[in-house]
């Protein structure tokens, strides 16, 4: 059974809520104010992986994740482009969920606005006030972290070492420096809702409180979401949770960085790499193989190389699949929901993937022995072993499947028409003949038809430009 790394203990650990067959996440979405980066994307990615992973087992998993669809981003994005922040917000809504289908993220089962839930934030806020663990100011309503003991759990470390490396605000108004805003009022002109301190809008640590408890309820068993959300994002909703005496979740999962030369990818060192230049550029697939490669707990590092080494590898599966497609035939477009440890399986190669995934979700173990797998599977249909290429074949296709893959099995890409079809063939009968000006004729007509050529070490495979 997966065990993970859960940040409140700050150690691997058991999820007993698996136990009973399911699992209940929620994922820390995104702030609706700008495209997707590749940041994103790996967020995107790791919980689909994991997700599918686990129905892949059998576990039936509620997976909500928020958007974030009122927040100073949005709102400052609005005023410097002339728009409105809820069709500013609509608009990057929609880039967000294009590019998760478009890398093959699996749809949450609920995903709340924030602006939906706006009376219940009004009514947590006006109960931790009732409490004792809020305050009014001129402001807003700002959250006293001294009202939960054990505040600083995620950041692991206490309030006091947390107060001697804050930096003295220029808010004196505040109890503590870590206090936060739960309502802000709004200046004249901004969003506006209804509330008993005066019209204004949740503070963003709110906002994941209430939606979590509400869909997946008291006690839900997985909380996620990037390293950068760990303190104060994920510290602040647990506490607001604890003040107001209400089981919140029972896990943390946070994810690694991407990474662009060795530095962390930020918004202040200006070096975001676009998810949608990506995806329009590269297989989404290649992106998902980089991500599969590194740990979530890992950096990943995205750069030309990485991307065509994942290109690369996804190739050599792609012309594998080519080889045995009826294994592959089931694994498009869904994955299997329970597990099919049938009798033409490979039992040894699917325990240890399980084994590798179920020890805090090991993915490049994972992909090590789906790649000694491959080799193996080609060795064995090089030597005329069938059965042991076709078991092996029916092991790769489980194992890419819960992994969200799918190999090709087509051979040429996909939806290629049988006349450029042809010219990849005839492409390849002139490089084999050594008739290298042919060959480069053949590849210029391919690419001013607008498909993208790749010459691996057996046959060549095209695919469209998305750009
Ligand atoms: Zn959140």
């Amino acid at each position: 059974m997966l065990r993970l790394h859960d940040t409140a203990l700050g150690r691997i650990s058991s999820l007993p809520g698996l136990e009973s067959g399911r699992l209940s996440m929620y994922v820390c979405g995104p702030t609706v104010y700008d495209d997707p980066h590749v940041g994103h994307g790996r967020l995107l990615l790791v919980y689909d992986v994991l997700r599918r992973y686990l129905e892949w087992t059998g576990v039936q998993v509620s997976h909500v994740s928020n958007v974030t669809d009122i927040d100073d981003n949005i709102i400052n994005r609005a005023k410097d482009t002339g728009q409105s922040p809820s069709e500013l917000a609509v608009r990057y809504e929609e880039r967000w969920w294009e590019a998760a289908d478009a890398l093959g993220a699996l749809r949450p089962h609920h995903a709340p606005r924030a602006t939906e839930y706006v009376a219940r934030m009004v009514d947590l806020v006006a109960e931790l006030i009732g409490r004792g663990a809020a305050y009014e100011l001129g402001d807003g309503v700002y959250f006293a972290v001294s009202s939960v003991p054990d505040y600083g759990l995620l950041a692991q470390q206490s309030l006091e070492s947390l107060r001697a490396g804050a930096r003295i605000e220029a808010d004196r108004s505040k109890r503590s420096p870590e206090d936060f805003a739960l309502w802000k009022l709004s200046a004249p002109g901004e969003p506006a809702w209804p509330s008993p301190w005066g019209p204004g809008r949740p503070g963003w640590h709110t906002e994941c409180v209430v939606m979590s408890l509400d869909l997946l309820g008291e006690g839900f068993d997985l909380h996620t979401g990037g390293l950068d959300l760990k303190f104060p994002h994920h510290e602040n909703e647990r506490a607001q949770a604890v003040a107001l005496g209400r089981d919140f979740a029972h896990h943390w999962m946070h994810h690694a960085f991407v990474e662009v030369a060795g530095e962390k990818m930020s918004k202040s060192v200006g070096n975001f790499i676009s998810l949608t230049d990506l995806l329009s550029r590269e297989d989404s697939r290649a992106y998902r193989m980089l991500v599969l490669q590194a740990h979530y707990r890992s950096p990943v590092e995205v750069t030309p190389d990485t991307i065509a080494r994942a290109s690369s590898t996804l190739e050599r599966l792609d012309v594998f699949a080519g080889r045995f497609p009826a294994a592959f035939a089931g694994s498009r477009p869904a994955p299997p929901s329970a597990p099919a440890l049938g009798p033409r399986d490979e039992p040894s190669v699917l325990d240890r993937f399980r084994g590798a995934m179920d020890d805090d979700l090991d993915t490049p173990r994972a992909m090590a022995i789906v790649s000694d797998a491959l080799r193996q599977a080609n060795a064995a249909a090089d030597a005329g072993r069938a059965d042991e290429a076709q078991s092996l074949a029916a092991a790769l296709a489980e194992m890419t499947a819960a992994l969200g893959l799918f190999p090709d099995s087509s051979g040429s890409g996909d939806g290629v028409p049988p006349d450029v079809a042809e010219l990849v063939a005839a492409l390849d009968a002139a490089r084999s003949g050594r008739d290298f000006p042919a060959a480069d004729a053949i590849r210029a007509e391919l690419t001013a038809q607008g498909w993208l050529v790749e010459t691996g070490p057996e046959a060549s495979r095209v695919r469209r430009r998305r750009d």
